[in-house]
């Protein structure tokens, strides 16, 4: 068995404020770009590996202010969803793409399932582990726990603009979902989308169907448009808005 990431490397988890007061858990499965040194470039150049092709633009900074203002746990995957999509069951032919968007991933390409098996044991099921053992102090301590899962998206996909700004998406709609579309639109001054830019299917998702749907956590996944927290100044603006409504969900949900 090869591992993957060399004892150099970052770690695949980030979690920060573990021991936040907060009922809300923060999780952003897409909050970095890292690529383990064996895999080179994956064969795609540098401006490709900036792109939102290879993570959620700006996500991270989002959730790191979210945590800070709402005294909430968040996990952050920090490698390129383009190693291993850790929002994706493994075993589904986009959890390791070789191609995303009209981009060709060589280094993706004819990969055997040693290879594949060496991604997943260096990222997805270490971040899945740390996420399902914060889940399991929770619920072992009687504490309340509502998962929200945190992504970003690109305003133009395969050449077409996307006019939302803001989504929230749900598989079997939730309360949350429900009070969170509720609050978002109420602002009055954002473009909101249930269930846009995409759905949450089976097939195209993993973390909140696991963490959050079979354990039966309150749960939903926002997903802010890119060009909107791209700089550090959007990013703390949308923090701002999120631990505001998510804190007024919060105390909704607590009282239904
Ligand atoms: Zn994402």
């Amino acid at each position: 068995m090869i591992d993957l990431l060399a004892p150099d490397e970052p770690h695949p988890v980030r979690i920060l404020r573990p021991d936040g007061g907060s009922d809300l858990l923060l999780a952003a499965d897409h909050a970095g770009q890292l690529i383990p040194r064996a895999l080179g470039t994956l064969g795609i150049d540098e401006a490709e590996r900036g792109r939102h092709i290879a993570w959620d633009i700006g996500i991270a900074g989002v959730t790191e202010q979210l945590a800070e203002l709402l005294d909430a746990t968040a996990i952050l995957q920090v490698y390129s969803r383009l190693v291993i999509d850790c929002n994706r069951t493994p075993t589904h032919p986009t959890s390791i793409p070789p191609i995303s968007e009209l981009t060709k991933i060589p280094g993706n390409t004819g990969l055997g399932d040693a290879e594949r098996d060496a991604r997943r044991r260096a990222i997805f099921d270490p971040y899945h582990a740390a996420l399902a053992g914060l889940i399991d102090r929770r619920v072992a301590s009687g504490r309340r726990i509502v998962l929200v899962a945190m992504h970003s998206f690109t305003p133009v996909f395969k050449a077409v603009a996307r006019r939302v700004e803001v989504g929230v998406l749900f598989h079997h709609e939730t309360p949350l979902s429900r009070i969170m579309l509720e609050l978002l639109r109420a602002e009055g001054d954002l473009a909101v989308g249930a269930n846009e830019p995409y759905e949450i299917t089976d097939d195209s998702d993993y973390t909140v169907l696991v963490h959050g749907e079979a354990r039966g956590l309150e749960h939903v996944e926002i997903e802010i448009r890119q060009d909107l927290i791209a700089d550090s100044a959007g990013q703390a603006a949308w923090a701002r808005r999120m631990a505001r409504l998510l804190g007024e969900a919060n105390e909704r949900l607590r009282t239904l």
